[in-house]
């Protein structure tokens, strides 16, 4: 692999090398990269920003990790985060602390990722901040959508007896993972060891390249169905219904029985002797929706492909409960994945 140092480039040069195959989208865009704002236009409409942190060490590993998923991955996390609020994401900035250990491959791989999420999610970069960094690679990604008046959902809207839905499967992520981890060891003790991902791509997708539920917000909207409360599970399961419950006022009763799993993390969990259900309610990074709905919405919900109803929500005085297979009621604690824990 050919290796350019970033100092044949400069700051500017690089900005623009690595940028000018993005086009714009979004008819909010006004103006994108190239004057010391961006300029963006919404007319009647909410504007939803959410922005989030990544340290190298801290929140990836470069190890393991491709930098083109990597890019591809700190920017779906943002728009998840934008999804969450029943919005759309429409555009957002990318800052950068560099290291001189990257080269501008490296980047343009991580750019290549950034570019890939925008296409398949309809958001334009329109500006970031790039600065050289002692060590590592720190990444700063802001991205901001659009909400319609009185569509926007909070994680405080929960009424006791809405059903709890979930997307797609939890704990996946979390076993990847623990897999990469497994094969990173392995390879420290051995350097000729051969990684054993067979019958695993869909649990390393899941951590490498994870989606967010576009699919789902359409699909809800086409139904009509606006649910009560919402967020994205990037904690695990009891964590985030941990967050909905206090700022709903309500407790909750869901059945593990109900938990949706993938067979490759099942079998992944019993390879390493960890108990599934855990790791889908303890887990992160799935990057699934997690809402409420009416029990009016019954029969809207139970038909929709990719949810399923995992509990209903209860009275405060009831707690957060976790209904085993046999019928015992086990408390739910949050155990989620925590940088300063
Ligand atoms: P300023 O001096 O105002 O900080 P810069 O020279 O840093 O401007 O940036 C020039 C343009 O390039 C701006 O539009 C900025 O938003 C954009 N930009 C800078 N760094 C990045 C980056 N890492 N990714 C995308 N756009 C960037
Ligand atoms: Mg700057």
């Amino acid at each position: 692999m050919p290796r350019t140092e970033i100092s044949k480039f400069g700051e500017f040069g690089l900005i623009k090398h690595l940028t000018e195959k993005f086009s714009i989208q979004n008819t909010s865009t006004i103006k994108s990269i190239g004057d010391d704002s961006a300029v963006l236009y919404y007319d009647h409409k909410k504007v939803l920003l959410t922005t989030d942190l990544l340290l190298e060490g801290i929140h990836f590993d470069l190890v393991y990790v491709p930098l083109k998923h990597l890019g591809y991955k700190a920017a779906v996390v943002n728009f998840s985060d934008i999804y969450a609020m029943n919005g759309q994401p429409k555009q957002m900035t990318v800052s950068l602390g560099i290291s001189k250990r990257f080269s501008v491959e490296e980047l343009e791989a991580f750019y290549d990722g950034i570019e890939l999420a925008c296409k398949n999610y309809g958001v334009d970069l329109v500006g970031g901040d790039t600065s050289a960094s002692l060590t590592g690679l720190t990444i700063s990604i802001t991205c901001i959508g659009e909400g319609e008046d009185g569509q926007i959902v909070y994680r405080n809207g929960a009424n006791p007896t809405d059903l709890i839905c979930v997307s797609g499967d939890l704990g996946s992520a979390y076993m990847g993972l623990q897999l990469l981890e497994r094969e990173k060891a392995v390879f420290a003790g051995n350097e000729n060891a051969q990684p054993e991902f067979e019958g695993k791509d869909y649990i390393l997708q899941r951590q490498l390249k994870p989606e967010a539920r576009k699919d789902i917000i359409k699909a809800l909207h086409e139904k009509n169905i606006i649910p009560s409360a919402m967020m994205d599970i990037s904690d695990g399961l009891s964590s985030e219904l941990m967050h909905i419950c206090s700022q709903s006022h309500t407790g909750c009763r869901i059945y593990e029985d109900k938990i949706p799993i993938s067979y490759q993390a099942a079998v992944m969990a019993e390879e390493l002797n960890m108990n599934i259900v855990t790791a889908a309610l303890n887990g992160g990074e799935d990057y699934e929706l997690l809402f409420t709905v009416s029990l009016e919405d019954y029969d809207k919900i139970v038909t929709m492909e990719g949810v399923g109803i995992v509990g209903h929500m209860t009275k405060p005085e009831l707690g957060l409960q976790l209904v085993d297979r046999e019928g015992g009621e086990i408390a739910l604690k949050a155990q989620g994945w925590n940088s300063l824990g």
